[in-house]
């Protein structure tokens, strides 16, 4: 192959990328609700929001703006919704973009929205209660370890953060 025919094969490839990403991002703004304001892919990454105050950073899968000019963060999970309804940590994980659209926007989105991938979706709101689980989990974090965890053996030998963790059974 000559350098010309790979420049165009480069090129038609780049094509083809860029016509999959409009795809995929088109597909998506149908889904609302509202406007699809940003989408994370991972050739074209969304943006980072960050929190100097929380000292938290988190990129949504999407933002969405309503209608009535408020922001969401919209977070896409593969699985299938669980039996009990979404996990503590998916509600966390949105809660914590909720806290940092309301930062970076100065106006708290209503909700945010977690979508599954059995199509289901599930609206959480970003209120009171939401705040006060997402801010005392980041006290408790923040708070100086007071050595009262019990790992186990078979617990540690499964966890991600053993190479880091000074404290592992295992
Ligand atoms: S390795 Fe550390 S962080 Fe992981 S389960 Fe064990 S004690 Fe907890």
């Amino acid at each position: 192959m000559n350098p010309l025919d790979l420049e165009l094969l480069a090129l038609l490839l780049m094509g083809v990328a860029l016509w999959l990403l409009f795809l995929v991002a088109a597909r998506r703004s149908r889904r609302g609700p509202g406007r699809l304001r940003s989408v994370d892919l991972p050739s074209a990454p969304g943006p980072v929001l960050r929190s100097e105050r929380y000292r938290l950073t988190g990129r949504p899968d999407e933002l969405r703006e309503l209608p009535d000019g408020r922001w969401i963060p919209v977070e896409w999970k593969s699985r299938p919704l669980p039996r009990g309804g979404p996990p503590w940590s998916h509600r966390i994980q949105l809660w914590a973009y909720c806290l940092l659209l309301e930062e970076n926007l100065g106006r708290a989105p209503p909700f945010g929205r977690l979508r599954y991938g059995d199509g289901t979706v599930v609206d959480l709101p970003w209120d009171a209660s939401a705040r006060r689980e997402l801010l005392s989990l980041r006290a408790g974090i923040e708070a100086p370890y007071d050595g009262r965890a019990r790992p186990s053996p078979a617990r540690c030998r499964r966890c991600r953060y053993r190479g880091g963790c000074d404290v592992r059974a295992a």
